[in-house]
Order: structure tokens, then C-alpha cells, then sequence
């Protein structure tokens, strides 16, 4: 499998470090507020390169954050605390604020198919092990104390800036104006590893701590987190692009600085959503979210659909009628997995492997997903049975997460309903549920009543009967039940 590393600014062939797991971290939400779909696509993201790599084989093991202290509203240690200015917005205290955003991210993640990853570790949980970290880098020089707080001083390294490749926009974001600068830094990236004198008198969350009592920064959760779950290296660490400076920078420079030797091999940036004006935000203009999706009558999984169209490593636009196409497309789509006939079988093996050869290609052209979701139209022209195609569908879905198969039932039971109702004449289950021998009986016992053959009519009668179907005519229809 080939994989771009932001760090490298390379393609390169993936190789895990240890043959029995692959280590994967992911930065978490901070849970002051609703996810908007700009940061849900790098979830959907990370989710398909996570099962893509089960697919290949891969026994992984993947780790994320949950950011209930500490994070700022500037991304460098400047600005409001955003636990503290969710609480106050919403007259709750910070811990009732993180577990309300925490399930609400989990729903949100569950209806885009996004798996839960193998460990989710809250910041709060882990304090022992930023502290275990600071003390060695105030030991070693790496860090000092001014002013109450504890900064790691970037100017101990001989390479700082690891992701250079993004705009001079993007790394002047610690010292861009109307950020009040902090004169306790010894550089104007130096960054805050523990807080004890904080601008938040009324901060809720404090810890003990070799420095007074305080709380930790953002960005030595990760590697805290990282550490006591994965150990001293990484396989794959991924996030949103915005997240690559400083926040990743600054994980690099402290885990690197403490561990002695170099701690993650390939950074797996996913690229903005943006709107038509713009970055998405929770600021400005709509606030995006799942649920206002399914308020306007979209499937979640139309969105993860209009996602996987797109290479990670691309900005994407989101308009209403980009979602529009979306949703048709995923519509048409599963219509088409339904037209499908399971019982055209049976399983062609030498097709069905031809199939799967050209979806791992796309996989391991650095996560190729619009190239993956070609190979499952490419499936409907293959020269083989109905079974074949079907199987190769719900093999590909391991990864997509589109829940084709289900989702074409559904469009295969809605057909035969739509054919039992033609003609007026309604068949339905008491209990819901759907069955194409029954139906056709009593239609069969529908006809021969409009026949006036009230013999052949009883007749079938009686045999559902014996089969246990119970029958009652209804106005313009029929009305069955097991008995
Ligand atoms: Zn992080």
C-alpha cells in the first residue's frame, strides 16, 4: 500500500514497523460543541484507511483523544478555553458539557458509518502521564518554567517546523494579531506543556502537580495518550490538515524530545471542507451538522457517499446541490444493488477475485476512495452472475461502509411491495414483514375471485391455512397474519 507522508511530502510504501499491529492515533474532538461535517470528513477519512488496511490484513490498533480540557480557542495557548466556553454558553458545568458533545460525536459518528476506534482515552483520564512527560523535558532542558507555567522551548531543536510545506498563513497562526502575546515565552512558538497560572481563574478542572496546581496543555494529551496505549512509536498518526501546525508540530517536538528517537513514521493529513466562501466553520455562515442533514431529508450516508467521491488529500466544496448529486447518485446506486437477484448464483470465485484485485488497487494508490467507488460500478458491467457481483459489493462495503447490501434489500423489498400494490389491490402483514410465496397466493386467490371461480379461490384459501396463514379481506386488499 502506497501512502502520502506530510512529513516527507513523499508517496511511500507502507510498512509497519511491527508485523503483529499497526499502530494508529487519531486526534479526538474537543467536546464543547457539535462536530460540523468539515470535521467529520476527516473522520469518515481515517475510518476508510482504518478498514483499509483491515482489509489488507493489517491486525490494527487504533487510539484517539477525547479533548475535555485544556484546549483554547486559538490553536496556540492564547484565546478563551472552549470546554469553559461551551459550559458557560449552555449554563452547565464543564464535565456535564463533555459528556453531552462525547455521545453526541458517537451518534453522529454511528449514522456515517464510522467505526469507534479500539481505544477512545479522555484527556482527564491521563494526567499522571503528562505529568510522567514534563517532568523528563523540564530535566532534560527541554522545558522551563516562567511565569507560573511550564513552556517547551522550541529553540532546543535543530528542526522545528516538520510540516513546511503549508501556507506562511497556516504557521503564524501562534503569534497572528489580535492574540494577546504571552511574555513569559522564551520563542514566539514556545507553547504551554502545564498551566498553573491561567487567565481562567474560574477554570474548572485542576490537578496537582511538580509545578503547582494547574492543568495540562492541548497538545501533550496526544502524546501522553499515545504513549501509554501504543507505546514509544507510531505507525500512523492522522488528523485534519489543520491540525499539522501547531498542534502535530508541537506532538512531534515534545514526544521526539522526551522519547529520545523518532516517534511516528507517516502522517496521514485529510484536506478542508470548504464552502463556497470559504474554510467551514462553527463560526461563520450555517452550522453544518448531521442532524441538520437529516432535518433536510439527507441520508448521512449520502454525505460519507459525497466524501469517498473525493481524494483525502483534496479540498472539497460542499454546496446543497454537490449533496443533491450525492444523495441521487446513492440512491441510484443501492437501486441498482437491489435489481440485483441473489439466487443468480452460484459465486464465480476467478471473477470475484478479478474484482477485488482492481479495488485493492485503488486502495493502495494512497487511498484512492473515488477510484474504490469506480470499482463498485465497474461491478454491475463485470460478464458474470448476479451472486458474483453481489458478493464482490459486500466485499468492497468492509471498506466503504455504505451498507450497499442492506440498503439494496430494502430497495428489493420496496420493488415487491410496489408490484404486490399494482392494480389496486393491497397485500399486506399484519407484523410488517414481507413474504413473496404468500403474497402471490393470495393475489392468485384475488383473480380467481374476480373470475367467479369462488372454488379455486377457497381452495388456496385453505391451503395457506394449512401452511398457517391467516387471511382477511380488507377494503381493496387483503390483510395476512401466521397463525
Ligand atoms: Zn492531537
Amino acid at each position: 500500500m502506497k501512502l502520502y507522508n506530510s512529513a516527507t511530502r513523499k508517496r511511500e510504501d507502507f510498512v509497519p514497523n511491527h508485523p503483529d499491529i499497526v499502530k494508529m492515533y487519531t486526534c479526538g474532538p474537543t467536546v464543547y460543541h457539535y462536530a460540523h461535517i468539515g470535521n467529520l470528513r476527516s473522520y469518515i477519512m481515517e475510518d476508510v484507511l482504518e478498514k483499509a488496511l483491515r482489509y489488507e490484513g493489517y491486525p490494527v490498533k487504533r487510539v484517539m483523544n477525547i479533548t475535555d480540557v485544556g484546549h483554547l480557542t486559538s490553536d496556540a495557548d492564547e484565546g478563551e478555553d472552549k470546554m469553559l466556553k461551551g459550559a458557560r454558553r449552555e449554563h452547565k458545568s464543564v464535565m456535564e458539557i463533555a459528556k453531552f458533545y462525547t455521545d453526541a460525536f458517537f451518534s453522529d459518528c454511528a449514522k456515517l458509518n464510522i467505526k469507534t476506534p479500539d481505544v477512545v482515552e479522555p484527556a482527564t483520564n491521563c494526567i499522571d502521564e503528562y505529568i510522567k512527560i514534563i517532568s523528563k523535558l523540564m530535566d532534560t532542558g527541554y522545558a522551563y518554567f516562567a511565569g507560573g507555567n511550564v513552556y517547551f522551548d522550541t529553540s532546543k531543536l535543530e528542526r522545528y517546523y516538520i510540516f513546511n510545506d503549508f501556507s506562511a498563513e497556516d504557521l503564524d497562526v501562534g503569534v497572528r494579531e489580535g492574540v494577546e502575546e504571552d511574555l513569559n515565552k522564551r520563542n514566539k512558538n514556545d507553547f504551554v506543556l502545564w498551566f498553573t497560572k491561567s487567565k481562567f481563574e474560574d477554570q474548572a478542572l485542576k490537578w496537582d502537580s511538580p509545578w503547582g496546581v494547574g492543568y495540562p496543555g492541548w497538545h501533550i494529551e496526544c502524546s501522553g495518550i499515545s504513549m501509554k496505549h501504543l507505546g514509544e512509536d507510531l505507525d500512523i498518526h492522522c488528523g485534519g490538515v489543520d491540525n499539522a501546525f501547531p498542534h502535530h508540530t508541537n506532538e512531534i517536538a515534545q514526544s521526539e524530545s522526551y522519547l529520545g528517537h523518532k516517534w511516528c513514521n507517516l502522517w496521514f493529513h485529510v484536506a478542508h471542507l470548504n464552502t463556497s466562501s470559504g474554510k467551514m466553520s462553527k463560526s461563520s455562515g450555517e452550522f453544518l451538522t448531521v442532524s441538520l442533514l437529516e432535518q433536510k431529508g439527507y441520508d448521512p450516508l449520502a454525505y460519507r457517499f459525497f466524501c469517498l467521491q473525493s481524494h483525502y488529500r483534496k479540498s472539497l466544496v460542499f454546496t446543497w446541490e454537490n449533496l443533491d448529486n450525492a444523495q441521487l447518485a446513492y440512491n441510484k446506486l443501492t437501486a441498482r444493488v437491489g435489481a440485483l437477484k441473489p439466487e443468480d448464483g452460484p459465486v464465480d470465485e476467478a471473477a470475484l477475485a478479478a474484482m477485488k484485485e482492481r479495488f485493492l488497487n485503488a486502495l493502495d494508490n494512497d487511498l484512492n476512495s473515488s477510484l474504490a467507488v469506480t470499482a463498485v460500478y465497474d461491478v454491475f458491467k463485470a460478464k458474470t452472475n448476479d451472486a458474483t457481483k453481489l458478493a464482490a459489493i459486500g466485499d468492497f462495503d468492509r471498506v466503504l461502509s455504505l451498507d450497499l447490501i442492506a440498503r439494496g434489500e430494502q430497495k428489493r423489498q420496496e420493488l415487491k411491495r410496489q408490484a404486490v400494490t399494482a392494480g389496486q389491490f393491497t397485500v399486506v402483514s399484519e407484523s410488517g414483514e414481507s413474504d413473496p410465496e404468500v403474497e402471490a397466493k393470495i393475489l392468485a386467490r384475488q383473480e380467481a375471485k374476480k373470475a367467479k371461480n369462488f372454488a379455486e379461490a377457497d381452495r388456496i384459501r385453505d391451503e395457506l391455512k394449512a401452511a398457517g396463514i391467516e387471511v382477511t379481506d380488507i377494503p381493496h386488499g387483503a390483510k395476512w397474519k401466521r397463525i
